[in-house]
């Protein structure tokens, strides 16, 4: 009798709440910025230090961002929703409570489609989006006897965005989290870093028998911030609820940490130790009312989605979905193209160069399109000069572009001419370097004329080099082969 290894009789269950920081100026309830990276405690006022009297004000931006990423996860906006009061002490929460949404969030009953290794696609749920706010950072380790508290990020706004049980698998995870890196930076709503914890996310894992459907007791696993670990403490957990119940034990509700050294679960607290709460509606902040004008402004303002924008290209440029998915999953090369488009005298020129020999030039330069030096309307009218034949591709790359770099008003052609750059069209030129390289190379002459084609090759290199590189290859080879005959 074979052995049945216990992993195939069970599946992993898993929900993901992920937490997203919004790049908003300023904080969710006050005007205070909400920028990363200022000395503690710069970006404070009455409200963040939770001062006496001091009243929470609605941060109309974070609301519409909200609502975007609601829209982009085919949620339901509730346009009434309202804040909480979720009490509870910690020393970086000065007010006694986190102002969140409970029963009534801004957004509910979404789902997004994501794409696996495979090629199938796969629908997770969305329960829910809802907003909140942030807490302040205790540092425990820059003095011997005190812990020191820096109120900056207390009051940055988050969205929560909680999805059904609907994830099998820690590449399901993987896929769903990137998904949603990708749309909140495409629809700017936030930078996605998860290494800043601008998207964070707790894991809420579970298993059952296959087959079975009733769900399993979960466990959850807070605050990790990356994508590897969400897969680590996944599979980790899926194996140790396994030999948990297969040794007859039973799985117990409660929250884990996760030691990314060591790629381990341990508990936080259980189900019997966690805290109530108890939630409350905020007295100081009234419902949210979304009027009907402006969520219908804000749906049409919407940007197509990366998924949308990568089979538009594929069907109008009828180029492959891996060079779509460049331009679809990179705004700002996007923006660039667009730019450019117009004025080139063929598009899927333009994207040729812009996934080729412009992405090797930023790659070596380390910079982003965005701090690419050269307008896209330069790059555009460099490319028609190569394209119309009046200057090679390479001293196009080599030269002119950098001559164009940071040098914004010039007229491309100009520039091309002044340098001296531009295909040499002067035929008498052209004749004098033929004659004086055929002169060089008798014995080579005698070849070809005796049917050796291949040292044309060599002709056409040695005219090009007299010339600087300033001559169509193409041409080239008709006049070498005109004298030749
Ligand atoms: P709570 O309000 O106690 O946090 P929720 O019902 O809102 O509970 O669920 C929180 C998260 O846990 C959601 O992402 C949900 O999909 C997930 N979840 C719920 N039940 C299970 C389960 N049995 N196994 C795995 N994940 C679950
Ligand atoms: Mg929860």
């Amino acid at each position: 009798m074979s052995l049945v290894k216990p992993e195939t009789n069970y599946e992993l269950v898993s929900g993901l709440e992920i937490h997203v920081q919004l790049n908003t100026n300023t904080k969710i309830f006050s005007a205070d910025s909400a920028s990363f990276g200022a000395l503690p405690n710069q970006n404070i006022s009455t409200v963040s230090l939770a001062l006496p009297g001091a009243l929470p004000k609605l941060n109309k931006e974070v609301v519409a961002k909200a609502i975007r990423i609601g829209l982009a996860l085919n949620c339901t906006i509730n346009q009434i929703n309202h804040f909480d009061r979720k009490n509870y002490f910690y020393a970086d929460l000065p007010k006694g409570y986190q102002i969140t949404q409970d029963n009534q969030p801004i957004c509910i009953n979404g789902f997004l489609e994501v794409e696996l290794n495979d090629g199938s696609t796969k629908k997770i749920g969305i329960n829910r989006i809802h907003l909140e706010e942030d807490a302040g950072k205790s540092i425990h380790d820059q003095d011997e006897h005190y812990s020191l508290v820096d109120l900056n990020r207390a009051g940055v706004p988050l969205i929560e965005i909680v999805t059904e049980p609907d994830i099998r698998s820690a590449e399901e995870a993987s896929a769903l989290l990137s998904e949603i890196r990708k749309l909140v930076r495409h629809l700017n709503v936030s930078d996605g870093n998860m290494e800043e914890g601008s998207l964070r996310c707790d894991a809420n894992i579970s298993i059952r028998e296959n087959g079975t459907t009733a769900f399993g007791t979960r466990c959850e696993v807070k605050n990790l911030n990356s994508m590897r670990n969400v897969r680590r403490a996944m599979e980790f957990e899926f194996t140790r609820q396994i030999e948990v119940v297969s040794n007859g034990g039973k799985i117990i509700q409660s929250t884990l940490n996760f030691d990314a050294d060591k790629g381990t679960t341990s508990p936080m607290r259980t189900k019997e130790e966690a805290n109530d709460y108890r939630y409350f509606s905020d007295p100081d902040l009234q419902p949210v009312y979304i009027a009907d004008e402006w969520l219908s402004e804000i749906t049409a303002a919407m940007p197509a989605l990366p998924n949308e924008i990568s089979k538009q290209m594929v069907a109008e440029f009828e180029i492959s979905k891996a060079d779509a998915t460049l331009f679809a999953e990179d705004l700002d090369l996007l923006l660039y193209f667009n730019h450019a488009l117009p004025i080139v005298n063929t598009k899927k020129t333009l994207i040729n160069w812009l996934i080729g020999p412009v992405r090797a030039l930023l790659s070596d330069k380390g910079i982003a399109i965005a701090d690419y030096k050269v307008k896209p309307e330069q790059l555009a009218a460099a490319i028609n000069l190569v394209d119309e034949k009046k200057l090679t591709q390479q001293i196009a790359i080599q030269q002119l572009l950098p001559a164009i770099e940071g040098n914004e008003n010039a007229n491309v052609e100009d520039l091309a001419q002044s340098l001296n750059l531009l295909i040499t069209e002067n035929i008498d030129e052209l004749g004098g370097f033929i004659n004086e390289v055929l002169n060089k190379y008798p014995q080579q002459v005698e070849a070809f004329k005796k049917g050796k084609k291949g040292v044309l090759g060599l002709f056409v290199g040695e005219v090009m080099k007299l010339a600087k590189g300033k001559a169509d290859a193409k041409k080239l080879n008709e006049l070498i082969l005109e004298k030749l005959k």
